[in-house]
């Protein structure tokens, strides 16, 4: 290999905004074929904001959105940060005291708040205590989701108090990224822990086939679905931001971090986007192909 040609890659490189960890990544590159993307924070802003507040029958919508809020502000997931912030918001005189915090990865969290043992997260989470969603709230919840929002149960004390429809939107690059990928031959798969619907919802806008969307998967699950594809013969580039993507980003054969994301996800990866365009991801891509071409 020529060294001139490599640092020359590199170097454009960083003048595309890509940090690249090392000459070798460039040859990774070569034989990708597949572009795995999360999707929270890699294919949409990851900045959710609270569009609506579903309450069961006797539940006072401030009291749900204050037990809730408070528990929230103890977890830095993009849900967490919108339920919270719209919680302080609603009660100037401050988020009651939490305690025993728990996160449980993947699905949501727990506490004691004012006294009341509260639940926030996937109906699954509520499930596990016993606390199934009610029909309205059910009907709520999926109506939520089928129109792209994502929607989190709470309960506590042992039953089903509402539902809480947070949104997230799409980075206005994406769908031009995808295509890039797509001229470049690589195979866009959209993998993310929230629901089927909100999935889809957000594929189609970017232009991601239904068959390429797996969704509802935990984070410790992430990397399987590398593995999965790795043993279908695919050679696999990886995009993500989350600590949850850190395991998916190293079993990657190209692992590409969002420079807007966490530091385990960046640690992890082979290139890092300094900033949070995924267009980027696809002219690093290109360029470490046709870097290849030069010294061949
Ligand atoms: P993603 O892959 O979209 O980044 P995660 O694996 O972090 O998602 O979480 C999966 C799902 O678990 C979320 O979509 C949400 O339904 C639930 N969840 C996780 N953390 C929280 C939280 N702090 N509050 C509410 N729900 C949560
Ligand atoms: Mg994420």
């Amino acid at each position: 290999a020529t060294p001139t040609a490599l640092m020359v890659g590199t170097g454009r490189g960083a003048q595309l905004g890509i940090l690249i960890k090392g000459p070798e990544v460039l040859e990774s590159t070569r034989r990708v074929d597949t572009v795995v993307l999360d999707k929270t924070g890699t294919v949409t802003t990851g900045r959710m904001s609270l569009r609506d507040v579903v309450v069961a029958e006797g539940v006072d919508e401030r009291e749900l959105l204050r037990l809730a809020g408070a528990l929230e502000d103890f977890s830095e997931h993009p849900i967490a940060r919108a339920v919270a912030d719209a919680a302080r918001s609603a009660d100037p005189g401050g988020l009651p005291s939490v305690e025993d915090f728990a996160n449980v990865e993947g699905l949501g969290v727990q506490g004691v708040v004012d006294g009341h043992a509260v639940l926030v997260g996937r109906p699954r989470l509520l499930a596990d205590w016993s606390q199934h969603l009610s029909p309205a709230l059910q009907k709520a919840f999926d109506e939520a989701q089928a129109d792209g929002g994502t929607a989190v149960a709470v309960g506590w004390d042992g039953a089903d108090r509402g539902v809480l429809v947070v949104a997230d939107t799409v980075k206005e690059t994406s769908a031009e990224a995808i295509a890039r990928f797509r001229e470049l031959g690589l195979r866009p798969v959209l993998l993310t822990g929230d629901n089927r619907a909100t999935a889809l919802s957000v594929a189609e806008q970017v232009g991601i086939a239904e068959d390429d969307v797996v969704a509802e998967v935990l984070p410790a699950d992430k990397v399987d679905v590398v593995k999965r594809l790795q043993a279908e013969g695919r050679v696999v580039a990886m995009v993500g931001d989350g600590v949850n993507d850190a395991a998916a980003l190293a079993q990657a054969d190209l692992g590409l971090a969002m420079g807007t994301g966490t530091d385990a996800a960046i640690q992890a990866s082979d290139l890092t986007l300094v900033s949070g365009d995924l267009r980027v991801a696809a002219d690093g891509v290109r360029l470490a192909r046709r870097t290849l071409t030069i010294i061949r």
